[in-house]
């Protein structure tokens, strides 16, 4: 149930718009979202797109788009970091006017060589501190000289201890981390610190993220200290790997919410499969709509261990909600699916009659092409002992029993079965396969009525006249 109380629960969800959103990242998505819904807090959308080189115009959109698609909607933002340099500056000033920076004039060369010679050593890289050790007439001096720099922040020596609200304490020694860039050569400022200034300033309460963001988090809550800003409590989401336990790619079947769509996927089967990436439900109830899942989620059972992406498990879910789900949404999901080509009367109608023969809302262009053409059956012949006198009296029967020029009603349908049967003496498949295989040139798909339903009375006529032609043939 959601809570109505006036809540100061602030979370933010913060893609790079540097790509379409993986899996992992709208996993992260849901879960703000499911936690600020519970708590009647806020969810804010930001977007990191301070690297100007990869971050893209169509990137933001598409996250815009994946997000409505699964109805994840927001409280506060879009904010985009490019267009907030101003409050930046004003923290950077007030880190240095704090004595907490340093311009630190190392090459890229120069730290990549330290890197080198940790790793050759088998030590983590830290930044030696060449610069710190420069007076500060030296750095003003280099400054003015025009020499590039990069600001670093002073990071001490000493432990740095916190809370996650999945992997509990956690704790850090000063000395590993080393003082860490603020900026860039070119002055503008990087995510890291960045990050944290919004946080800050939007009163963010909880930071809900990626695993790979845990390594960040001391560094990030010395500048919440530095900076005066009240900390927020932190849930790092385990990593999401495929089912070799490889970190989830393209190559276990889909790692972006765009391949899921493409392939026919609705956005209930996906919601739910991304929810039990690092989150049980209770009593293992795992058949879950976004208002349960709102009631249930709980973010301190987040489990540490990575979560497997089960594609079998959405193609479960997937069969089960294209049943289930509302007419409205099952309509909206699956018309993009329909050929561009094809126009056929009644085409909702139609489309929902095939639901509960889908697995996936791309096999929905093979169903319509069968409304489309007439069945091949020199390509697709009948089953032998189906090709006798007997189906082809059925058909005939068929054709002359057929009366109104429009689409079949449930209870005409079922007069018309009846007559069908006691005219002909047939019974079970005898009597239904021939008229199925007429119609569609399937021996499987919707059920009886609903595939007389596909067409209407002209078009029934058409296709057992062309099937009574091909069993003649057989025949004669
Ligand atoms: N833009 C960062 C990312 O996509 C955000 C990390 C965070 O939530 O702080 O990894």
């Amino acid at each position: 149930m959601t809570k109505s109380k006036p809540s100061n629960i602030r979370v933010r969800f913060a893609p790079s718009p540097t790509g379409y959103l993986h899996l992992g990242n709208l996993r992260t998505a849901l879960f703000n979202y499911l936690f600020a819904r519970q708590q009647g807090g806020s969810l804010i959308l930001r977007l990191d797109d301070t690297d100007m080189e990869r971050s893209e115009e169509e990137f933001i959109q598409g996250i815009f788009e994946d997000l409505k698609f699964l109805g994840i909607d927001f409280d506060q933002g879009p904010f985009r970091q490019s267009e907030r340099r101003a409050l930046y500056e004003e923290k950077l000033d007030l880190l240095k006017s704090k004595g907490l920076v340093y311009p630190c004039f190392c090459s890229k060369e120069t730290i990549e060589n330290f890197r080198a010679k940790a790793k050759s050593q088998g030590r983590a890289y830290r930044y030696e501190g060449t610069c710190l050790s420069l007076s500060s007439s030296e750095s003003q001096d280099k400054v003015a000289a025009g020499d590039p720099y990069i600001l670093r922040f002073k990071v001490g020596e000493d432990n740095i201890s916190f809370h996650d609200l999945v992997w509990g304490e956690k704790q850090f020694s000063g000395s590993e981390i080393g003082d860490f860039a603020l900026t860039r050569s070119d002055g503008s400022p990087l995510y890291l610190f960045t990050s944290v200034v919004d946080d800050g300033d939007l009163k963010v309460s909880h930071v809900i993220r990626g695993e790979d963001g845990l390594s960040n988090t001391p560094r990030q809550l010395l500048l919440w200290k530095a900076l005066g800003y009240s900390i927020p409590q932190t849930a790092h989401l385990p990593l999401i790997l495929g089912s070799d336990r490889k970190l989830l790619s393209k190559r276990h079947g889909a790692s972006s919410l765009r391949e899921l769509r493409r392939q026919g996927y609705v956005k209930e089967a996906i919601l739910n499969s991304l929810v039990l990436l690092g989150w049980a439900p209770p009593e293992g109830r795992e058949v879950l709509t976004l208002e349960e899942m709102i009631g249930l989620f709980n973010l301190e059972k987040v489990a540490r261990h990575a979560a497997v992406m089960d594609f079998e498990k959405l193609n479960f879910f997937n069969a089960h909600y294209l049943r289930t789900i509302s007419e409205k949404s099952f309509l909206e999901q699956a018309l993009p699916f329909v050929p561009p080509a094809f126009e056929a009367e009644g085409l909702d109608k139609k489309i929902l009659h095939l639901r509960n023969n889908l697995h996936r809302l791309d096999e929905l262009g093979d169903w319509l092409k069968v409304l489309e053409v007439f069945p091949d059956f020199h390509h697709k012949p009948w089953p032998e002992e189906l090709k006798n006198q007997e189906s082809l009296s059925l058909i005939q029967l068929a054709i002359r029993s057929l009366k109104s020029e429009s689409f079949f009603e449930e209870e005409a349908f079922k007069v018309y079965l009846k007559d069908l049967q006691k005219s002909s003496s047939l019974k079970g498949k005898k009597l239904f396969m021939p008229l199925r295989l007429a119609l569609t040139g399937q021996e499987h798909g919707p059920e009886l009525v609903k595939v007389f339903q596909l067409f209407d009375s002209v078009a029934l006529k058409e296709r057992f006249q062309h099937a009574a032609k091909y069993l003649q043939q057989c025949v004669g």
